[in-house]
């Protein structure tokens, strides 16, 4: 390492509060820093000149791929010629204005309009406030209560990391809170009776949300959340049937849909919308990562038509809805957005997603799948899972101190790939940017190989 890496690390280790990160560990210098400097396409560099094949694309973020000019240029242009307006009282810019109008383009059928943010935990507080606002609207002040699932991931303020189903977000913050409940996590492999098949599991989770739907009064809960692939929780796939099947419940007691699709929004699950993929009707759709690759800051609430002249109406009794961010459709992130839309298109990343993503699924799947220590590999389009088990044929799980997702993770960087250790149970989550070659797939596999030999011999 040299001087000024030395320097940087000291720095860091001193004053850089991290997010999700053992503060004390990384303080006295037990876990590693990493200075990033450079990225290209599906890699990224460090300053000491080491170069990993990123297989989490950030954090499930850059879908186009590092380094892209076109979006680089758009930004430098933008913040050129209009770093700012707000978007306040009918203000916009031509790249706010045509972002919205390329997004609604892309949305499943029935979307009418965007309210921008900067982050998927802000959309998630918009879209609560907009269920509460809505209800309020068609008089129906008891309608509040929002359910959400174990495991599920809708991020990190009061409110969304309430949402959130993770212990570890709520540990310590005095989460979740009120009106916020949770049902039943869709996770087949976990699953407390391995008689059922997926059908029916399916049908045990919508059972399970009905009863909490009765229990609770269905005049008091107004909305259902879910991503269409579980993601942070584990990146695990609906079961067989379950979208339709818990839309059924809702449609039933009046309940709203938010689909989150942070991560599956843009392509990742070889469709534009997670939505289509799986036939989800929803009120409601949160964007964010993959609407700028991360190259800006950048979320959405995007409003069905249907719940729009519900709202628009709130305006005619209520005035301006009093609801906004100073940054909402800030012009630079909106050019980014604008730009990286069409490179998407370009690039032609929503099919590169399904058939790369079939293709690395698969070959991931023949490497692992017999291993002693897998249970179950997973996934759509460009997103997998991996998940470690101690003991196959009992489904017997690693204790948590025995931290073999970490090691994972950790020996898989050792042999050049980023795969995330899923915060929760012992699972090596891939989700690559969308640009993702065969032979890059190949190199990943080969990487996820070593590191479940090597740390199966430790074990
Ligand atoms: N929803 C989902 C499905 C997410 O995966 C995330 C972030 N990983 C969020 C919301 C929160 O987004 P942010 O971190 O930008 O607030």
């Amino acid at each position: 390492m040299t001087d000024r890496s030395n320097e940087l690390t000291a720095w860091d280790r001193d004053h850089f509060f991290h997010p999700s990160t053992h503060m004390a560990a990384h303080a006295r210098g037990d876990t590693p820093t990493r200075v990033v400097t450079g990225g290209e396409g599906v890699y990224i560099v460090d300053r000491d000149g080491r170069r990993s094949l990123d297989a989490f694309a950030g954090l499930y973020c850059v879908n186009v791929g590092y380094g892209r000019r076109q979006i680089a240029d758009a930004i430098a242009e933008q913040a050129g010629k209009l770093a700012y307006y707000h978007a306040y009282v009918g203000h916009g810019t031509e790249a706010s204005v045509t972002l919205s109008k390329m997004i609604i383009d892309r949305a499943p059928q029935g979307m009418s309009r965007v309210y921008f943010g900067l982050s998927g935990s802000d959309a998630n507080e918009t879209n609560i406030k907009l269920v509460w606002y809505y209800n309020n609207v068609l008089g129906r002040p008891e309608k509040k209560k929002i359910i959400s699932r174990w495991r599920g991931y809708h991020g990190s303020g009061v409110m969304t990391g309430s949402l959130t189903g993770l212990e570890l977000f709520h540990k310590a913050f005095d989460l979740p809170r009120p009106p916020i409940l949770h049902t039943e996590a869709p996770y087949y492999f976990r699953r407390a009776d391995r008689s059922m098949t997926e059908e029916q599991f399916s049908q045990h989770c919508a059972d399970k949300l009905e009863e909490m739907i009765l229990a609770e009064g269905p005049d008091t809960v107004a909305a259902f959340i879910g991503e269409p692939v579980l993601g942070t929780g584990g990146i695990v796939p609906p079961p067989a049937g379950y979208w339709e099947k818990i839309q059924a419940v809702l449609a039933k007691y009046d309940v709203l849909l938010i689909a989150d699709e942070v991560v599956t929004g843009f392509g990742r699950l070889g469709s534009m919308f997670g939505s289509d993929h799986y036939g989800m009707k929803p009120d409601l759709i949160t964007i964010a990562k993959g609407l700028t690759s991360a190259y800006a800051p950048l979320s959405g609430t995007i409003v069905s038509e249907r719940m729009w002249r519900v709202l628009e109406k709130g305006s005619d009794q209520m005035g301006p809805i009093g609801h906004g961010w100073t940054y909402s459709a800030h012009p630079i992130c909106a050019a980014a957005g604008v730009a990286n839309l069409a490179l998407i298109d370009e690039m032609g990343l929503v099919d590169n997603a399904r058939e790369t993503g079939a293709y690395f699924r698969a070959a991931l799947a023949e490497a692992l799948a017999g291993h002693r220590l897998v249970g179950e590999v997973r996934g759509e389009g460009l997103m997998a899972a991996v998940e470690f088990v101690e003991d196959k044929d009992d489904r017997r799980f690693f204790p948590a101190e025995a931290k073999v997702g970490p090691r994972l993770s950790a020996a898989m960087l050792e042999r050049g790939v980023i795969a995330r250790a899923m915060p929760q149970g012992d699972i090596l989550g891939f989700a690559p940017p969308l640009c993702l070659t065969r032979e890059e797939a190949d190199t990943v596999v080969a990487a996820a190989l070593g590191a479940v030999k090597a740390v199966a011999a430790e074990l």
